[in-house]
């Protein structure tokens, strides 16, 4: 007969316990400490011939069926080793080095900490090689193939430094959007098809960004497209410079231009009427300061609401690539010399 749980403190007055349970997966602990993951299992703290201990994984911890025993990393460590919450915390703490601290730091940790620390699992994917998965919270292959969605692409990651991580709370990818050498916000992104798919830092992404400009090619054309998986799988796949603004396809920002000035642009916004309202008005505002401007056309038999991920995923590099060099073109290429003398030419006249 299973005996009744020892009680033990849980989340309440301590922070740190549950903030330690987002970060740190249940099965990595409970593989280190125990040799098992994700999973049935024979509860270790009691004489259980059916596997009673259900492992869930990531932040949603464990659970035994039979002693009713549940909880977290701090919960398993300090039953296991009989040790107070408190000491199991502080022990979880330096072992998976997790700094826990106040909402903002742990973004910032998991942006400063995703580059050194990631590249740890990396899952086979049967579209792009790979699927990794970043930072502490390292993705179970479970997870990986519920939520990776083969786009993230290892030496994608590596070769342009997106430094991407993973937010075990709200089980959302993160990408900072990084501007002059500053973080300015950390777009976190779902993959289990929540409504709110791509969500930006509190406060962080008020009046917009462009993402992608940390990893902007010094020459070459700039694709403007509909958001920032785009342009990681276009990044990775094109041979060329992705940028997305953070406001959605509907939304550009004069001020964007900036960084964009004198630059080949080609905008490929998603295959519907939205995209290419959006696109329509990218143009417009980029007219004056483009070297030269493109639009990529969809072709007839393309779905309805495709973008470019779409297109690499279904269709292969090869059609996305050829798509991307046969995009139309709205502005050609002058010479900004040949330019200046028009211009000139143009003021004497008046
Ligand atoms: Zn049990």
């Amino acid at each position: 007969m299973p005996r009744v749980a020892r009680s033990i403190s849980t989340d309440e007055g301590n922070p740190r316990v549950g903030r330690l349970r987002s970060l740190v997966p249940i099965e990595r602990v409970t593989q280190d400490y125990a040799g098992f993951g994700v999973g049935k299992h024979a509860c270790p703290f009691h004489e259980d011939r059916t596997p009673s201990f259900h492992v869930y994984g990531g932040a949603d911890g464990f659970h035994c069926f039979s002693c009713k025993f549940n909880g977290g990393p701090a919960e398993f460590v300090a039953r296991l080793k009989g040790i107070t919450v408190e000491q199991a915390v502080a022990e979880l703490e330096k072992r998976y080095d997790v700094e826990i601290k106040g909402d903002g730091d742990m973004i910032r940790h998991l942006v400063n900490k995703s580059r050194e620390e990631g590249m740890a699992t990396v899952v086979e994917d049967p579209t792009f090689g790979m699927a990794t998965a970043l930072y502490v919270g390292q993705l179970t292959d479970e997870l990986a193939e519920q939520q990776a969605r083969r786009w993230i692409v290892p030496a994608n990651v590596l070769r342009y430094d997106w430094r991407m991580g993973w937010d075990a709370e709200t089980r959302r990818y993160t990408f900072p959007v990084i501007v002059d050498g500053r973080v300015v916000d950390v777009r976190r992104r779902a993959e289990d098809g929540r409504a709110d798919k791509v969500i930006s830092m509190k406060g962080g992404g008020r009046g917009g960004h462009l993402f992608g400009l940390h990893c902007l090619k010094e020459d070459g054309p700039v694709v403007v497209v509909g958001g920032e998986k785009d342009v990681i799988v276009g990044a990775h796949h094109l041979d060329a410079s992705f940028v997305s603004g953070t406001l959605g396809e509907s939304t550009w920002r004069r001020r964007w231009n900036a960084h964009l000035r004198d630059r080949d642009i080609v905008v490929w916004y998603d295959h519907d009427e939205a995209g290419a309202a959006g696109a329509r008005e990218v143009l417009r505002s980029l007219s004056s300061c483009a070297a030269s401007l493109h639009v990529v056309r969809w072709r007839e038999d393309d779905p309805v609401h495709w973008d470019v991920s779409d297109v690499v995923r279904n269709c292969g590099r090869e059609v996305a690539a050829t798509m991307l060099a046969s995009a139309w073109c709205v502005k050609p290429r002058v010479d900004s010399r040949i330019m200046q003398g028009i211009e000139r030419s143009r003021r004497c006249r008046s």
